[in-house]
């Protein structure tokens, strides 16, 4: 399988051109574009989500793209609560990167995954150094995220190694207050499940992204008996109550 590049100049030159389209894609191309590009071409919602949904496995960092797919959900079932959530936590994560920069000025700085897996000893500063000048030949903005993806990708570590590191950016996160408690860290800060437990969700969550298979927390903690469906909705409610309480101070 050939990953392309984005842009791909084939899909470029073929925008509006289906069949070369569809038989770029045939020919094993990961393509983000062509899915992007044949999203555009097919008229039947189902298709669109589909098409939107493989080009936003191909670049999972992309938010604008992961919104289409979540809109594209949405509009075949308006109900469709894994995307109403998903698109609510983007829309929050994005109102607070706006507003956090003057109230939370201050605060020391979280360390970034690739630090705090240094740190613990999963992979070396050599390593970390060679991902990150690799990361920057592609793309002038190093995402935090796609870091912990790339050393995945070459085997560097494990999903369990990164679950771990991902914690530890929580808790140092919700020390410094530069983002909000996220919920994996409030079920466990109010007993729902213990720490391990959620090192476990998370090394399961990263394992099943891996192969392109999306859960939300609440799902796999459900999936793998820890909670009741009831019970993540319950504690969902509440942390979202919690979440709001803290700006109205
Ligand atoms: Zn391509």
């Amino acid at each position: 399988m050939k990953q392309c590049p984005v842009p791909c100049l084939f899909v470029a030159q073929h925008q509006q051109d289906m069949a070369s389209i569809r038989k770029h894609l045939l020919e094993g191309h990961q393509c983000r574009d062509a899915w992007l590009a044949l999203s555009k071409l097919v008229h039947d919602p189902r298709q669109r989500k589909d098409c939107l949904e493989r080009a936003s496995i191909l670049a999972p960092d992309d938010e604008e793209l992961l919104i289409a797919y979540l809109e594209a959900r949405l509009a075949i079932d308006p109900a469709d609560r894994f995307a109403q959530q998903r698109l609510n936590e983007i829309r929050t994560m994005r109102l607070l990167s706006d507003v956090k920069t003057p109230y939370f000025h201050e605060q020391p700085k979280p360390r970034l995954i690739g630090d705090i897996l240094v740190s613990i000893g999963a992979i070396t500063e050599a390593e970390l150094q060679e991902v990150l000048a690799e990361q920057r030949r592609g793309s002038l903005l190093v995402s935090d995220r796609r870091i912990g993806q790339l050393l995945l990708r070459r085997g560097l570590i494990t999903p369990s190694k990164l679950a771990k590191a991902l914690i530890i950016q929580q808790q140092e996160r919700s020390r410094a207050r530069t983002a909000p408690q996220v919920l994996g860290e409030y079920l466990v800060e109010h007993g729902y499940i213990t720490a391990a437990q959620l090192e476990a969700v998370l090394t399961e969550q990263i394992r099943l992204d891996q192969q392109g298979k999306r859960y939300s927390l609440g799902q796999l903690l459900v999936r793998m008996n820890m909670l009741s469906k009831d019970e993540v909705e319950r504690a969902a409610k509440e942390y979202e109550k919690a979440f709001w309480t803290q700006f109205n101070a």
